[in-house]
């Protein structure tokens, strides 16, 4: 079936489609060994060879949505110079190469969405997809309510403010407090910024809940694929 380029490419998970537009007017990109840069130019990836930067780009005619309980340990990227684990590493056998959906730190667990559907990561990731996340931390010591209010109010960190936050303490021990956070926004390290700037200091940090969707019991380093309900209600 012949698309726009800009369509295969963001469906390849190569950029966004309006990166994608940027690739083809810079001339990035060819057809059939011959450079393409007009936005209205179509291709059909099941027969021709697209190439970006020299280099094939694939598009799987099978989507996989797989929701993943990320191990402490892994990089969420596909490439780590330091060479770290990489969490496609714990999806064996899949047929198909997978992206993550947005970003979990090296020392975060939990929830993570890996998929092949590029406009599908596209769109969740937008700034105007305002899908809940929400993240179990345990952080040292007791909670008092002004830091609670103050999550809740919104915090402001470098880059600035960060959105009011949904902010209950589920479990309280000696030593350490299991603070539940929900936010939609997803910028870098936000959960651990926002907690530092307000003197909580995080030990454990998971992401339970993604919009719809739940954990549930899977164990840590375990995946499973979404029905196809689940990839609908996301969209
Ligand atoms: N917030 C963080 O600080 N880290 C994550 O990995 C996700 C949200």
């Amino acid at each position: 079936m012949e698309e726009r380029l800009q369509k295969i490419l963001s469906q390849a998970g190569i950029a966004s489609r309006r990166e994608a537009e940027r690739m083809i007017t810079d001339g990035r990109v060819a057809v059939n060994g011959k450079p393409v840069i007009e936005l209205g130019a179509k291709a059909d990836s099941s027969r021709d060879a697209i190439t970006v930067d020299g280099k094939p780009v694939t598009v799987d005619e099978k989507r996989v949505y797989i929701l993943l309980n990320k191990p402490v340990g892994y990089v969420t990227t596909l490439k780590d110079p330091e060479g770290r684990p990489i969490v496609t590493e714990l999806l064996k056998g899949l047929g198909v190469r997978v992206f993550p959906v947005g970003r979990l730190d090296y020392n975060t667990e939990g929830l993570l969405l890996l998929t092949n559907d590029g406009e599908w990561a596209n769109r969740l990731a937008h700034p105007r997809h305002e899908v809940d996340k929400e993240y179990l931390v345990r952080v040292r010591g007791t909670v008092a309510r002004e830091q609670i209010t103050r999550l809740e109010q919104g915090i402001e960190l470098e880059d600035g403010k960060a959105a009011p936050a949904r902010v209950s303490v589920t479990k309280q021990s000696d030593n350490n407090t299991w603070v539940s956070i929900t936010i939609h926004e997803g910028r870098y390290r936000q959960v651990r910024r926002m907690c530092e700037a307000v003197s909580l200091s995080v030990v454990r940090l998971r992401r339970v809940r993604y919009g719809a969707l739940s954990m549930g019991d899977l164990k840590i380093g375990a995946y499973r694929h979404l029905t196809s309900g689940e990839v609908a209600a996301l969209s």
